[in-house]
């Protein structure tokens, strides 16, 4: 089961006062408790935010939206309220009148501590389907270095991070970066005799699901290309990549066959040729 990640962005509710509220806290067990038991008895309503407390980190941080419509002490007294818990440090707290707020006390946008763009995923397809159309085929070449840097890019920042062997002894779980990022909702299979093959499917893939509703036959490049990259750095080795069904030719899910790359030379020529050609069998 897969369910929605809401970033916060903004709330908009007519006629409610609301607010946009940031504890900072002690990463406590408990700690969060304390919180919601305090904006409760405030008589506030949560509504979206987020919770962040790495394992390792002293300092949590609780950040939502709020509707103070109903409190009698309104935010005011809520940020006392909070203030009050032993373990808060501190409390910074927006208020709107006009049932509309966007999030302003957040900046930079991180994942794995570094700095994010979050893009919809719309954007991301007109961006692409602009270099289709400006540069017809050789909008295949410009994607797919593109998309083969990106990967390798997101893959050397996860080796810093967790070291070369732990990050090849873990791609069953690094493939779920794909779901948690938004691409794909991604799943493995892989044969029980060898690592490779493998083929990865990758349901509602952000790139072939609008390919598909705008009915063109134009299967992943993108994406095909960012798996090539990641995959080359997380086990310093040459891959190759088909998409060997395709929501854009009506299949279900789109799936990605890998495999090691005979040689570097001959799989680089290979892509090259084969770039848009559909791969025969699994
Ligand atoms: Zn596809």
């Amino acid at each position: 089961m897969r369910y929605p990640k809401d970033i916060e962005i903004w709330e908009h509710a007519p006629g409610r006062r609301l607010a946009e509220v940031v504890v900072r806290l002690r990463n406590k067990k408990g700690a969060l408790a304390k919180c919601s038991q305090a904006i409760n008895d405030c008589n506030v309503n949560m509504l979206t935010g987020f919770f962040t407390a790495p394992g390792k980190a002293d300092t949590a941080t609780l950040s939502f939206f709020a509707d103070v419509t109903d409190s009698v002490s309104g935010l005011a007294g809520l940020k006392r309220s909070l203030l009050d818990i032993d373990i808060v440090e501190s409390v910074d707290a927006l208020a709107a009148e006009d049932g509309f707020m966007v999030d302003r006390q957040h900046f930079p946008v991180q994942w794995a501590g570094r700095k994010a763009v979050v893009m919809r995923a719309e954007a991301l397809n007109e961006m692409l389907n602009r270099l289709w159309e400006v540069f017809g085929t050789g909008a295949a070449t410009i994607i797919d270095q593109m998309a083969e840097a990106m990967g390798k890019h997101s893959a050397r920042e996860i080796v810093e991070d967790f070291g070369a062997k732990f990050a090849a002894s873990q791609l069953d779980e690094l493939l779920g970066t794909y779901s948690a990022l938004g691409y794909a909702d991604v799943s493995l299979e892989r044969s029980k005799s060898s690592d490779f093959p493998i083929v990865i499917n990758a349901r509602e893939l952000f790139e072939c699901g609008t390919n598909a509703k705008q009915r063109q036959h134009r299967r992943s490049a993108f994406f095909r290309a960012h798996l090539r990259g990641f995959m080359s750095v997380i086990f310093d080795s040459v891959f190759d990549v088909n998409e060997v069904q395709c929501a854009t030719e009506g299949d279900e899910v789109c799936s990605f066959r890998v495999t090691l790359a005979e040689t570097a030379p001959a799989s680089v020529a290979a892509r090259l040729s084969g770039r848009t050609e559909r791969a025969s069998n699994l």
